[in-house]
């Protein structure tokens, strides 16, 4: 991304690559599509405004940085970072932006989307590793053990509620996988009622905790709690923290079990 060069900017500031900050922040929640102060449409330019300030100390708290408003170095070097490509915020007020106070970091879905139905069907498309399918049934089972959900597996794919998919660059949504900008990141989900994971084919995956890949489970539990009805958790200890690095394993930490109980109001 352009804006990513090591500078420090700060309000005040007209410098290019400001405009893709911008859509990188508006993206992922943290800064309204809607100009605050006017109402406008978010003004497409490279001038570091007040919104554009207020997002990025949004961003820096969620990320546990040095809340300054000012665009450093570790504040790129974290924006650089493979991510889930769902959004961190939905709901964005441009006034009080208020910062989190509580003990649990966990977060729902717009709407809270939840499952009815305790027994889910799942599915995986004809082009998932073998590997990556073993895996992901670990993911399934994790979560079962703190719910009350059961998953099964079905061949019958279109009527699975949650359908699997290892996917290549563009693939029919507005996420696509590898390209210059990381708009699909590592993979992305879509909630219930819809229930399907999107995984990047082209990125190299493992199930033994490699140092030079992503690991399947790990992600795949960050994904099925998307499809279970969770948001990204500012937990860097959570499987729903939205950062992952090559190599990286977790397993459920309290705050996603936290997250998932209170979801479904589980004891
Ligand atoms: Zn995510
Ligand atoms: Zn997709």
């Amino acid at each position: 991304m352009k804006f990513l060069n090591p500078l420090r900017v700060q309000k005040g500031d007209k410098i290019k690559g400001v405009v893709e900050l911008k859509k990188y922040l508006t993206y992922l929640g943290y800064l309204n599509r809607n100009n605050c102060s006017n109402n406008q449409k978010i003004k497409s330019n490279n001038i570091f405004d007040k919104p554009l300030q207020l997002a990025l100390k949004k961003y820096q708290k969620f990320y546990n940085l040095n809340v300054t408003g000012i665009l450093d170095s570790k504040t790129v070097a974290k924006m650089h970072k493979p991510r889930c490509a769902m959004p961190d915020f939905y709901n964005h007020s441009c006034k009080n932006v208020k910062f989190l106070t509580t003990d649990s970091l966990y977060a729902f879905l717009p709407g809270q989307p939840r499952w009815k139905k305790r027994i889910l069907k799942y599915a995986f498309s004809a082009s998932t590793p073998k590997e990556a399918i073993l895996a992901i049934e670990l993911a399934f089972k994790e979560w079962a053990s703190v719910t009350n959900f059961k998953f099964e597996p079905t061949r019958k794919f279109d009527g699975a509620h949650v359908r699997i998919l290892f996917l290549h660059g563009e693939h029919g949504d507005d996420l696509p996988f590898g390209g210059p900008e990381p708009i699909g990141g590592v993979a992305h989900s879509y909630p219930p009622p819809i229930g399907e994971v999107h995984f990047d084919a082209g990125l190299k995956w493992s199930n033994k905790g490699e140092r030079n890949a992503f690991d399947i489970k790990t992600v795949g539990l960050h994904e099925l709690g998307h499809i279970l009805g969770l948001g990204h958790s500012s937990d860097a200890n959570a499987v729903m923290y939205p950062l992952v690095h090559l190599g990286e394993t977790k397993k459920l930490d309290a705050d996603d079990i936290k997250g998932i109980k209170a979801l479904y109001k589980l004891k």
